[in-house]
């Protein structure tokens, strides 16, 4: 069996590596992310990189209080590729 990287989801420990690997709008993570965002900041630390944590899609959802929809999710090559974002996007393939 091949080994996986874990890329563990912060709220339910799901490896997001598998299904959930994508990008969301900047704003939209941020919001979602804000209280480890401030952890950090109250540590003294400056976040500079915003995938501080992972999150499965639907911890994500459950975070933001509302489903995802395709606009949330820019163009990138990891968002074109994955199979919930292709769903969201009304690709039947
Ligand atoms: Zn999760």
């Amino acid at each position: 069996m091949r080994h996986l990287p874990y890329f563990p989801c912060f709220d339910c420990r799901r490896n997001t590596v598998l299904n959930d690997y994508y990008m969301v709008d900047d704003s939209l993570w941020i919001f979602a992310i804000r209280a480890e965002l401030r952890e950090i900041e109250n540590l003294g630390f400056v976040p500079i990189r915003l995938c501080v944590v992972f999150l499965c899609f639907h911890c994500l959802e459950r975070r933001i209080g509302r489903k995802l929809v395709s606009s949330d999710f820019p163009p990138f090559i990891c968002n074109e590729e994955n199979a919930f974002v292709r769903r969201l996007r009304g690709s039947t393939e």
